[in-house]
């Protein structure tokens, strides 16, 4: 068994994309819109902007009252989108319950949609063409491919089937001719499904839900939870313990998927921002 360092992974690519940024005549930039001030969105806002410098990036953050009209967060996200220094964009989820989410991601010009989320992204992304992919799903992907995990013919599971994370995950497995099925809350016998996957992916937020009996010998289990146990500890969706000795690969909770998340959303912003030079 071995368990795959998202730590390491994350730490080799941001170093690549730093020697990258060097080299650039101008500095990319990404802007993150945070509307109100939930404590988890805070930190997550946080490491993203420190990624940011870290890799010679320039941020821009763009806060709103909790309280902000509809038409007042449009109005921000406009204004990045006509900011010639702003490469990429992200709106950070959730938004407070009066807005709507899917209207708003819809703003954001497709060219900055660094993390994968406005409609035309996914399109490309489910027709097989290139495109900004969310970057959860997407640091699945490299981690998959820096340690050489051959996917072609393989069966995966995807157990959740959000819009950010599972759905896209699914498509890009597919895309990598993996045979997919996609579980969620409603599926049946899902020990059934998930005991028959060559790779199982977990991200529905509840901790420590996939048991040894649910995989079978060998499997690669991809852990995207993020949850406390009972004694408030961060943990995944996979029972860590006892799964892992029947694993081939197993990605930890926490130093698996987690760091790659917001190293992905720098890629992508690098990403981004060669593909706008591209077009002048
Ligand atoms: P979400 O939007 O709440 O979606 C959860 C999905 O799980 C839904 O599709 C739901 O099914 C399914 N589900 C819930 N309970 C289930 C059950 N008992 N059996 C089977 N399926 C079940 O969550 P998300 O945003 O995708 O996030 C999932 C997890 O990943 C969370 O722990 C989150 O914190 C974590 N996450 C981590 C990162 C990272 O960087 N590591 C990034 C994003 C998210 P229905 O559709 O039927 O409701």
């Amino acid at each position: 068994m071995q368990i795959i360092d998202g730590k390491a992974v994350a730490a080799k690519l941001r170093g690549e994309i730093k020697q990258q940024v060097a080299k650039l005549g101008s500095q990319p930039g990404l802007a993150v819109v945070l509307v109100g001030n939930d404590p988890a969105s805070e930190v997550y806002v946080r490491n993203k902007l420190k990624a940011c410098e870290e890799v010679g990036m320039k941020s821009f953050l763009v806060r709103l009252e909790a309280d902000s009209s509809f038409q007042k967060v449009a109005n921000a996200i406009g204004q990045l989108n006509a900011n010639a220094d702003v490469h990429g964009i992200i709106v950070q989820l959730p938004l407070p319950k009066h807005l709507d989410e899917n209207a708003l991601i819809d703003l954001i010009s497709p060219e900055k949609d660094v993390d994968g989320c406005t409609a035309l992204q996914k399109g490309r992304l489910w027709t097989g063409r290139d495109s900004l992919v969310a970057c959860t799903p997407y640091g699945v992907m490299e981690l998959l491919k820096h340690y050489d995990i051959s996917l072609e013919g393989k069966r995966a599971v995807v157990i959740g089937r959000s819009n950010l994370v599972g759905k896209p995950l699914a498509q890009l497995l597919m895309n990598a001719n993996c045979t997919v099925t996609v579980c969620h809350s409603r599926t049946r016998d899902l020990g059934e499904i998930t005991r028959s996957a060559d790779i199982v992916c977990v991200a529905i937020g509840k901790a420590k839900f996939l048991k040894a009996d649910m995989v079978k010998e060998g499997a690669m289990v991809v852990d995207v939870g993020m949850d406390r146990d009972e004694n408030g500890k961060l943990c995944g969706d996979v029972d860590f313990a006892e799964v892992a000795p029947k694993c081939s690969f197993i990605t930890p909770v926490p130093g698996g998927v987690g760091p790659m998340t917001v190293t992905m959303l720098i890629k992508n912003t690098l990403n981004a921002y060669i593909a706008c030079f591209k077009q002048k």
